[in-house]
């Protein structure tokens, strides 16, 4: 057994993230200014985007989004249940309705045909999740959208292609930088758009709704006579994470190709492990996974996902859960009357998946581990 506990997730933190936010905290200017401005060009350039605002946070982003489209009471968001119960929340809280998109029973990625099932004249936005860095079939939801504005969920696609470009590329998106993902600002997210209208009111609405110009954000605060054009909320990112960010992100390809050999690795040794099983590639389009998360499932009558997890914890190894799914949680189920069973793919998942441990500064030697005490654990 190993002498040291291996935790699911870890961030990369190097001596030069530290320089560089050390760097800012000794400048005298610690909130937005230049290191945002930066952090919002290098994502849009990744991104292929016009435009990009950094956010303290993805359900931030959401939250406002959702305010500047206009969504509220009597209208519907499709996203998948299987997601990050933030997201779900956000559409509650602005007054309108969630409503479910099933997954792929082994991709756990929404599917055209599962979009188009729940689509309605209500819909105003359509939110598919890249499920553990890998991409939805974006054209194929697009061609079943109606013309309803579609806004990726990237909070696990910092370096996902579709189709040989990066994820945002074609339509407006949300990343998060919170410390378990791919990059981290230890909080933080970007939301990345072609719409110029879009951006200026998301600028303008995380911050007060004041409205800020390029001068501005370029030149370290704003005339202290700007005012109030409607309110606005408080979700503007520091420097001092957008420092850390920015740095990150340099080091991206570095991080994601470790994820990769260490995703590769895994699989080889699960192959014959037939009770535990990772999830399929989707078919159909080429893609590049970001490698957020390795989730398996526990798919025996030997052993029941959580005490799985619990065996795994006694044996030094540490997992998540990504995700419990949405509509089964109390105030879902209580307030739409779910039963189990309204989504057969995605309640398969939500009670069999875990995510192993998949962190930069893993070895293949802590896979092995990993795999080691899987096979005690199933003995
Ligand atoms: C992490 C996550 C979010 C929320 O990100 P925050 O920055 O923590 O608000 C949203 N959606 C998915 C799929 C996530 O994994």
């Amino acid at each position: 057994m190993r002498k040291d506990f291996l935790p699911f997730t870890r961030p990369q933190v190097t001596e030069e993230d530290i320089a560089c936010v050390s760097e800012v905290l000794r400048s005298g200017w610690i909130t937005n200014g230049p290191a945002n401005s930066n952090f919002e060009k290098a994502v849009a350039g990744l991104s292929n985007s016009n435009h990009a605002v950094a956010v303290a946070s993805a359900t931030g982003a959401m939250h406002i989004l959702l305010e500047c489209m206009n969504i509220g009471e009597g209208d519907e968001v499709v996203l998948p249940s299987m997601t990050w119960v933030s997201m779900v929340n956000m559409v509650e809280l602005v007054g309108a309705k969630p409503v479910f998109a099933d997954i792929d029973r082994e991709t756990m990625l929404v599917t055209p045909e599962s979009v188009s099932a729940v689509i309605s004249d209500r819909t105003k936005m359509i939110m598919p999740v890249h499920f553990a860095g890998v991409p939805v079939d974006l054209d194929g939801i697009k061609a079943v959208s109606k013309g309803i504005p579609i806004v990726e969920d990237a909070a696990h696609a910092v370096g996902t292609y579709y189709k040989g470009r990066h994820i945002g590329s074609d339509n407006s998106a949300i990343y998060s930088f919170h410390a378990i993902k791919n990059i981290t600002c230890g909080e933080g997210g970007m939301f990345v758009t072609n719409d110029a209208e879009l951006e200026k009111l998301m600028r303008r609405w995380k911050f007060h709704g004041i409205s800020m110009d390029a001068f501005d954000r370029e030149n370290r605060g704003r005339s202290p006579q700007a005012e109030v054009v409607e309110p606005g909320f408080k979700y503007n990112l520091t420097d001092i994470c957008a420092s850390l960010g920015l740095n990150q992100l340099k080091r991206l390809d570095e991080i994601n190709a470790k994820r990769t050999q260490l995703a590769l690795k895994y699989r080889e040794l699960l192959a014959d492990i037939p009770e535990i099983r990772p999830l399929g590639d989707p078919s159909g389009y080429d893609f590049t996974s970001a490698w957020h998360l390795f989730v398996v499932r526990v798919d025996t009558p030997k052993i029941d996902r959580d005490t799985f997890m619990a065996e795994l914890k006694k044996l030094n190894i540490g997992t998540g859960l990504h995700f419990r799914c949405a509509h089964l949680q109390k105030y879902y189920r209580e307030k739409y009357g779910y039963q189990p069973g309204v989504l057969p793919n995605t309640e398969y998942n939500s009670d069999s998946i875990c995510s192993l441990p998949l962190f930069p500064d893993m070895t293949e030697d802590d896979v092995a581990d990993v795999v080691e005490a899987i096979r005690t654990v199933l003995a």
